[in-house]
Formats: C-alpha cells, structure tokens, sequence
C-alpha cells in the first residue's frame, strides 16, 4: 500500500483500528492459508469460548446461587457432572479429526483465500457479518427443517445432537461427523455468497461460534443477545427445540419459524404435553418472571 492510499484510508473517522489489525492478521498469511485453518480455527475457539461456562458449571456447585439463571434446574443438570464434558469433547474431537478437519481443508485449498491490502470500513464489516449471519440462518432452517421431516436424515444425521436434551455449552458441537461437516461448510458458504471481506469472515465464523455456544449454554442471562435483541431466539428458543423437536428449527432468528409456523411458544408447548400440573407451574413461574421451557422434570 503506498502511502497516500494509506493516508487517505486511515483518515480520522476511518478504519485505523481495524487496519492495524488486518495487517497483524495478513502478517499470518502462511497460517491463514492452510487448508486445515477453518477447521483448527473453529475446534480451538469453540473450546475456548465454552471455557466460560465450563467454569460457571463449577462455581455454580459451591455458590448455588449462580443457578438461578439455569433454564432447567432439574437435580441431574445441577450435579457437577465433568464427566459428559470430558466425554462430550472426546466425541467432537474424534468427528473432527477424522471427518471435519479433511471435509474443510479440500474445500479451502479449491477456493485459495485473497488478502486484499486495505481492511473493511467499520459499515462494511457490520454489513457483511449480519449478511452472513442471515444467510447461514436461513440456509441452516432448510437442513435442519429437511433433517426434522425426512426419519432417514434424522437418525442417520441429526440424532446424535439431540442425545442432549438439556443442553450445555460444549453440546454445541455434539453431532453427527456429517452434521458437524455440513456446519462448517454452511458457515464457509455463507460467507462466500456474501462475498465478504477475509477479516469480515473471520469476525462472522467468530460470532457464529459463540451464538451457537449461547444457544446451548443452559442459561438465561439478563445481558444474553436475545434480552437485547429480540429478533435473536436464544437459550430459551434452542433448548425449547431440544425438548419437544417440533419447531424452532432456525439456529439464531426467530423469524423463519413465525414465518413458516413453526415458532415453538415454549410455555404453551409445554402446557400441551404436560397438562395441569404444568400450567400451575406456569402460573407460578409467570409470577416470578421465568422464562423456562417447564420440562416434565423441571422443579423452577
Ligand atoms: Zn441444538
Ligand atoms: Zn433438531
């Protein structure tokens, strides 16, 4: 970059920040474009990312009071149970090794990644993260619809994921080979239909790791993305999926389940199957502002 093209784009108001570190990120070229990359990239920082509430599962055992922001709060999911997360991380480890990591390197030595000189303005990298995320939204319902309706999909792909019916973080990523392959892939798609800058699709396989950690952590915190943002289901709208399988088949939004009605209103799914205890729970709930899916064996 010569240095009034660089003047001109660090100009006050532009990109300075997002700049310096695109270059810190371009100076890791070598490593940025290895085929086995987005595979690395994406095991490393959904461990990383579950850290927080691997710990939380910890403390929540010596200070009880952290419990009460657990969606479920049955006597099986507040026991410290270390063992499904060793157990859980064996599977994803092995799927990833023997299926994911290969599955993503062809796909990024076919595509050969650019690094372009300049970074994203901030409007583009905004633009384009929420691009992604809406298409990776909407290309995930279809699968996930498809995987729902047709059995041969289900038990063949989708089963293992819901072996969690009460979810926890690292769940996240407890599926199938084939799944945890056609995520990856939907998440590397998404962000070429975009056509989205490198950094922008670095910042998007970010977000989208987290949210689906979000989606699965068990808890419903006040500062959660779905308190703030409405159009974001949450733990609350996954995990009502995990319990009755119907519906909310949308990762993030809510909007393609309202408009294909399939919008799972977890309260009243609830009362459907478990009748009148249920709803005497609800009414309970509602007066203490819950937002749990009242599983048969939740005792909030
Ligand atoms: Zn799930
Ligand atoms: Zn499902």
């Amino acid at each position: 970059m010569n240095n009034s093209s660089c003047q001109e784009h660090n100009a006050p108001g532009g990109p300075l920040l997002l700049q310096v570190l695109w270059n810190d990120l371009r100076s890791q070229q070598e490593f940025l474009s290895s085929p086995y990359k987005p595979g690395l990239f994406a095991f490393l920082i959904h461990l990383i990312l579950c850290t927080p509430f691997l710990a939380l599962e910890v403390l929540g055992h010596f200070l009880p009071g952290i419990n009460i922001y657990r969606i479920s709060r049955t006597s099986e999911t507040l026991q410290l149970c270390l063992q499904r997360w060793l157990d859980c991380f064996a599977r994803i480890a092995i799927k990833y090794l023997t299926t994911v990591l290969p599955g993503t390197a062809l796909y990024q030595f076919i595509r050969m990644p650019s690094f372009p000189v300049l970074a994203p303005s901030y409007r583009q990298l905004i633009g384009e993260v929420i691009a992604c995320l809406l298409v990776f939204d909407a290309l995930f319902f279809v699968l996930h619809y498809a995987m729902h309706r047709v059995p041969w999909l289900y038990r063949r792909v989708h089963q293992p994921h819901h072996q969690n019916r009460i979810t926890f973080a690292l769940a996240a990523q407890d599926a199938s080979a084939a799944e945890l392959l056609s995520l990856q892939m939907l998440a590397m798609i998404s962000a070429w239909v975009v056509g989205c800058h490198p950094m922008s699709e670095v910042v998007f396989h970010l977000l989208n790791t987290w949210l689906a950690i979000e989606d699965h952590c068990g808890y419903n915190f006040p500062w959660a993305l779905h308190r703030l943002l409405p159009c974001f289901g949450g733990a609350p709208f996954h995990q009502a999926h995990h319990h009755v399988y119907r519906g909310n088949f949308a990762p993030y939004f809510k909007h393609w389940d309202w408009l294909c009605g399939t919008y799972l209103h977890a309260r009243e799914e609830a009362g459907r199957k478990h009748g009148g205890r249920t709803m005497r729970r609800r009414r309970r709930k509602k007066s203490l502002g819950s937002d749990c899916v009242c599983v048969s064996d939740c005792v909030c």
